[in-house]
């Protein structure tokens, strides 16, 4: 190995190291060089946080690696380092690489994401007056007010100074004053939020034998403790503890120390129960899986709705655990999944972590922190937990694997946890198993190519039939402002009367979607954004969908001053009504996300659905995942035509995904399930294939349209938006930019576009979009970037998206 290659791979023992490469959390995409000053030498490692200068402030970056080649460039020096041992071990440094490499990122802003919110830690620049007497010869009248205040408020921050000075000169000014000796800066790192992450505890010090503390039942009961008892526990038990504390103390036997506060996961403990037999597809799948643990193998684990995956998984995960490997478990979804958490712990209470964004800081440190150390060795999450730090990693599971909320789409890293996840265990060498009833295209041809190993759970568990599904016309609807067609209605009524539950699905949540005005037909739009805004009755509020902007509905039309309001396009709000209506004596509840963000509100209604105290559960695409409730034998989908006619290269492959997994909460239990499908093009081709249930005829025939229009999975998808707040501002940039990529290598892409996204306006910005195809996403955009930096890009942002998933 020569000096440079040794230099890049930061080899930390060939004697000094000078130079540290530091991640930034902004753009450009790239590490930071810095000195090391003689004073930190021994203590910086890669993977630590440190305080570095940026232009005029100081901010947090962390070490990537220590070297000693000297960069072309004047470096300055590292300002101090944070923590005391690395957040990030190097494969972790790694994987943030090849984000920002991949999704096109700093690496910097890759690795932030990586580490919660509660362990960030942020550089406040302060001031302090100098001297006793005010020095204030030669100063103007600007910089005397500057420095009263400063005299005034010791420690002042410097965002308070600009606020309170808000002046163009004064960033100069403060400089010139810290210049010139009249106020002095210091820079003060705020990790605040760690210190509740540990508690005070008690630790014996004293003589452990002898009969000295023989009767005294707080002596005997430190004595007899191992480790330190939290000082909260004694007082719980130990009345008089202060006191006697204060005693034990002064005889030097006992002494106050911090321990870190224990990670305890949010769930039910549940008793384990003996194990289910399996069936003769999940033993194979499973002895399959277990066989290659240990190795890298990417699986899809195709199992029908019902086909008993999820004790694969558990059966998989509890083998990598007892082969002393870590294991990661990956959902689309949390807040629902308790039914699931409740089965996992049952196996791994005391190995289990989960990690949601539900979490508030603290829970999310604790959980994270648990996972650095080595504590806990299994993770289940949602997307951001493929970014947890474990090590020695056996398997990870991605159930659901074709959700689309596994991309990130917003902020930076805009990653796919999925693709993240194969990429890790491959990393590893852990094995990845995709698990989903609807496999994605992407992963299907990945199957058919021979990337991955196919394993199939073709069918139900005890023999289960698969639900029937029946199309049902609504063009022929008697009242074509309702969404429940008299079928529908009928076989509700059928269901309850036999004592059987149903699940409605709608994808839209709210009132209606549109507030129209029944004399001039107008909607009310978002301000902010194309499109119209939702009507919620229950807050009388019209609310965007998109950016969340709300107000309160209008009584008249602002176009014409009419005052009929009509409701065509119906949200959830407003069929619960309608149910109620029609059903006076049934028990019906609504989920939402309007009821799931009031914390619990979702868990609350499956339970009571769980223990049948409801009979008819209404929901947006949150009642679509994991749902397991026996006693659902209907299923209707109030309107299927939203999903199709969205304008998405995907939108039939996520419609027919969404409706057979919604179609899968149906006849779980002893009661055969139906279900019904409402629309109002029923001759469109895909019906056909949902109502034989036959999902690869369905993926050969949608697989020919992709490769005629060369769409994933025969290519990739570079999105590239720009984003101004005047219309012909992001129109000019993007075509500068355009126009920049013409010199590119021919046959490197090929380009759609540039054009008005469909999504026009959104949050007061206008967005242009131009679509990327190629096969080589890395050169392509060292292309892309190349014609960025030679932009002048004024008040445009360009946000780049590799592998998008909503094209809105
Ligand atoms: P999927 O995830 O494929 O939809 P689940 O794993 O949730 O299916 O299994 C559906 C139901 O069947 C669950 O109640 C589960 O406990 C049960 N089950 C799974 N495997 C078996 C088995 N081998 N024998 C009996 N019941 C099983
Ligand atoms: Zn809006």
């Amino acid at each position: 190995m020569d000096a440079e290659t040794k230099a890049h791979a930061g080899d930390e023992s060939s004697g000094v190291n000078t130079f540290c490469d530091v991640a930034l959390r902004l753009p450009p995409r790239q590490w930071f060089t810095y000195r090391i000053p003689d004073s930190l030498q021994t203590y910086i490692r890669p993977g630590m946080r440190v305080t570095v200068p940026l232009r005029r402030v100081t901010v947090v970056g962390i070490v990537g690696r220590c070297h000693s080649r000297n960069p072309d460039v004047a470096v300055k020096d590292v300002v101090d380092v944070i923590d005391d041992v690395p957040w990030f071990d190097s494969d972790l440094l790694k994987l943030a690489d090849w984000i920002s490499e991949y999704y096109f990122c700093a690496p910097g802003e890759a690795l932030f994401a990586m580490l919660p919110g509660g362990l960030r830690a942020s550089v406040d620049t302060v001031y302090h007056h100098q001297s006793e007497r005010m020095r204030t010869t030669g100063l103007g009248p600007a910089e005397k007010r500057v420095c009263l205040y400063v005299a005034d408020h010791p420690g002042a921050l410097r965002a308070e100074l600009l606020l309170k000075f808000p002046q163009s000169g004064t960033v100069k000014r403060l400089e010139k004053l810290v210049k010139q000796g009249s106020l002095s800066l210091r820079r003060r790192v705020r990790s605040s939020k760690i210190k509740s992450l540990s508690n005070k505890a008690v630790e014996w010090i004293g003589p452990r034998s002898g009969d000295e503390f023989k009767g005294d039942a707080l002596a005997t009961h430190l004595i007899n403790s191992a480790a330190p008892v939290s000082a909260r526990s004694i007082r719980h038990k130990f009345p008089k503890a202060p006191g006697q504390l204060l005693r034990l103390a002064r005889r030097n036997c006992v002494r106050t120390v911090e321990v870190p506060t224990p990670y305890e996961p949010t769930m039910h403990r549940v008793s384990q129960q003996a194990d289910l037999e399996l069936t003769s597809h999940q033993d194979s799948a499973l002895r399959t899986i277990s066989k290659a643990v240990g190795s890298h193998q990417t699986f899809l684990l195709y199992g029908v709705t019902g086909s008993g995956k999820t004790e694969v998984y558990i059966r998989a995960i509890r083998s990598t655990l007892e082969m002393g490997k870590s294991a990661l478990f990956l959902v689309p979804e949390i807040g629902l999944a308790n039914m699931l958490l409740e089965r996992l712990a049952a196996h791994f209470y005391s190995r289990v972590v989960v990690l949601h964004s539900g979490l508030t800081q603290r829970e999310r440190a604790l959980a994270w922190r648990a996972v650095h150390r080595g504590e806990r060795t299994l993770v289940v999450g949602t997307r951001s937990a493929v970014l947890a730090p474990l090590n020695n990693l056996g398997i990870i599971i991605v159930d659901e694997e074709q959700d689309a909320s596994y991309k990130q789409e917003n902020p930076v890293p805009r990653y796919h946890a999925r693709d993240v996840a194969i990429w890790r265990a491959r990393e590893a060498g852990a094995i990845c198993v995709l698990g989903t009833a609807t496999p994605s295209l992407e992963s299907w041809h990945n199957a058919a190519s021979g990337k991955f190993v196919r394993l199939d759970l073709p069918t139900r568990i005890e023999g289960r039939e698969l639900p029937r599904l029946h199309l049902v016309n609504m063009r022929n609807r008697s009242d074509p402002e309702s969404l429940l067609t008299s079928t529908l209605e009928h076989r509700i009524r059928a269901t309850i009367d036999n004592g059987g539950q149903a699940i409605l699905f709608l994808n839209r949540r709210g009132y209606s979607g549109a507030l129209r005005c029944g004399l001039c037909g107008e909607v009310c739009p978002c301000p902010d954004c194309s499109v119209a805004y939702s009507y919620h009755r229950d807050r009388r509020q019209l609310r965007c969908h998109f950016c969340g902007r709300h107000q309160a509905a209008p009584k008249t039309c602002e176009a014409c001053g009419g005052d009929r309001f009509l409701f065509l396009r119906a949200g959830t709000q407003r069929v619960e009504d309608e149910l109620a209506e029609r059903f006076p004596a049934a028990r019906i509840a609504r989920l939402d996300l309007d009821v799931a963000t009031k914390r619990g509100g979702a868990a609350a209604v499956l339970e009571r659905f769980g223990r049948g105290e409801l009979d008819i559960l209404l929901g947006t695409q949150m009642i679509t995942k994991g749902l397991h409730f026996p006693r659902v034998s209907l299923v209707g989908i109030l309107n299927t035509d939203m999903g199709l006619d969205m304008p998405d290269f995907r939108a039939t492959e996520r419609t027919v995904q969404q409706v057979l997994q919604v179609a899968g909460r149906a006849g779980r239990g002893d009661i055969a399930g139906s279900v019904y499908v409402q629309t109002v093009q029923p001759e469109q081709p895909v019906f056909r294939f949902l109502e034989s249930g036959d999902y690869s005829s369905f993926v050969a025939a949608e697989l020919t349209v992709r490769k005629a229009h060369q769409y994933p999975p025969f290519t990739r998808l570079i999105q590239i938006l720009a984003l101004a707040r005047e219309e012909a501002v992001a129109e000019d940039a993007m075509k500068v930019f355009v126009d920049r990529l013409s010199s590119s290598p021919r046959g490197l892409f090929k380009s759609v576009g540039p054009a008005p996204a469909p999504l026009k306006r959104l949050r007061q910005q206008y967005r242009w979009q131009l679509i990327l195809k190629t096969s080589r996403v890395k050169a392509t955009l060292r292309t892309i970037e190349k014609a960025m930096a030679e932009l002048n890009k004024g008040s445009v942002r360009f946000n780049i998206n590799v592998d998008p998933v909503q094209l809105l």
